[in-house]
């Protein structure tokens, strides 16, 4: 039987990035993944799930190694971000504002984890099961043993360690098994995603409308590497550019949109989104109902909750894969200081000081999405003068617009 010091089931975006710090402290890892994700070639579609990657998180991928391959790949500054409900409010947040370059990029969910994995693949110190899937746990005094699946050959592996990471996803099967419970609600709303392709040339901007049925939202995609993007205009204005397209509805609506061919969703889209977007071609579509889940406890007895396992937020601001990056950044940070002072990296307390660090600010992000989603949808004639008086004050009150506008943007960004 193989023992490791920390074993993490999940290999997405968070788990992959998570098993990368452990490493870095020079912790013998394991991490268990059901599904290797598909190699990269650049003809390849763009991926429906694609994420905000805030600067913060930018920092993190830079750290393990994974951003230079991203961005050789395909990803999207974006400089701008404006948010409005009625036109008289509109209001735009710029990087200059707080002296940086861009605010962020849209990046491929797959790609991003592609990029992490390649990273792994180079470390002597992980071990990667995959395709394994996690089919038994138990919680001993001094260790925590897991029996893998291999999903081909079906064949069993027995495994223990110091520490389980559980970044396994929403629906995590670990937290189950360690019985930790979870605190939910489903928003009303579904999320539809739609890849399309933009008369308009590459834009430096992501936008939200909201309208009291859920938001309408624009972010930039591209299939060139970042260092060819914004490069070559008249190209680039021949060729247009590409954006993933979110429509947040009640749910029968969605399904109903869902239904639709490409060409038909496409008139839907140009009827409900602002003008602004211009002609558009649909590529491609799928939906996500939203639920906001947090755990009750992110840690028992030797296994720990992160990313989506411990929160899903409203996706609203893109901020979901961000906060599991900032827990895996955080969990470092305490391991790596409590082997610093002598420490046992991996004693209740230690791992209780993760929790501290992380809960309260995941649920400042969640009451923050709440807040915003529960206002916007509010039928109200006074609320909706509220809200938009206050988009009018952070877009055109200057003590307002610094203070305010300029904090909740560098929060936004991580920074
Ligand atoms: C509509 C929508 C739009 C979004 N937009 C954004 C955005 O713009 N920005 C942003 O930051 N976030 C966004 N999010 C949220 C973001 O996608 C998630 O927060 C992120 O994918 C979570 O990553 P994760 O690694 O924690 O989980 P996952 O990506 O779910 O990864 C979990 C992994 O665990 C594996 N796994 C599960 N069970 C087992 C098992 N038993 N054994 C082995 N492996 C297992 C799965 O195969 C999977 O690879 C959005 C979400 C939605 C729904």
């Amino acid at each position: 039987m193989k023992h490791f010091d920390c074993v993490v089931v999940g290999g997405g975006m968070v788990g992959a990035a998570s098993a990368l710090t452990m490493a870095q402290l020079g912790l013998r890892v394991a991490l268990v993944e059901q599904f290797e994700p598909e190699p990269y070639s650049p003809e390849q579609d763009l991926d429906l799930r694609v994420s905000a990657i805030s600067l913060a998180s930018q920092h993190l991928l830079e750290q393990v190694g994974a951003w230079s391959q991203v961005i050789q790949w395909r990803a999207c500054p974006y400089k701008r971000l404006g948010v409005w409900e009625q036109a008289y409010a509109y209001t735009e947040f710029n990087a200059d504002d707080i002296e940086q370059k861009q605010l962020g990029h849209i990046v491929e969910n797959r790609l991003l984890q592609l990029a992490l994995w390649q990273e792994i693949k180079t470390q002597t110190n992980i071990d990667l099961f995959c395709p394994h899937n996690l089919i038994n746990l138990s919680q001993e005094e001094s260790q925590v043993s897991l029996t893998l699946k291999n999903i081909t050959s079906l064949s069993q592996t027995n495994i223990t360690a110091k520490l389980v990471i559980a970044a396994d996803g929403a629906n995590s099967h670990v937290r189950k098994m360690v019985d930790i419970g979870i605190t939910s609600w489903d928003y009303q709303q579904s999320a539809m995603l739609i890849n399309v392709k933009t008369e308009k040339p590459q834009q430096d901007i992501t936008w939200q409308k909201f309208f009291s049925t859920g938001p309408v939202a624009f972010l930039p995609l591209t299939r060139a590497p970042l260092a060819e993007v914004g490069l070559s205009e008249e190209n680039n204005a021949e060729q247009g550019g590409y954006a993933s397209l979110v429509w947040y509805h009640q749910r029968d609506e969605i399904k109903r949109l869902s239904a639709l061919s490409n060409q038909q969703l496409q008139q839907e889209v140009m009827t409900a989104f602002p003008k602004r977007l211009g002609q558009i071609e649909v590529i491609a579509k799928g939906s996500f109902p939203l639920t906001r889940r947090h755990a009750n406890s992110y840690q028992s007895k030797r296994v720990l909750l992160l990313g989506d396992a411990a929160h899903t937020i409203n996706p609203m601001a893109g901020q979901g894969v961000n906060l599991g990056f900032k827990d895996v950044k955080a969990l470092q940070t305490v391991i790596a200081s409590a082997i610093g002072n002598g420490e046992c990296w991996h004693d209740i307390n230690v791992l209780g000081r993760y929790e501290s660090m992380r809960r309260k600010d995941n649920l400042l992000m969640m009451s923050t999405m709440d807040a915003l989603y529960h206002s916007f949808s509010h039928p109200s004639s006074i609320v909706k003068t509220l809200r938009n008086v206050s988009l009018l004050a952070i877009s055109k009150v200057p003590f307002i617009n610094t203070a305010v506008k300029n904090k909740a943007l560098a929060y936004a960004c991580g920074i």
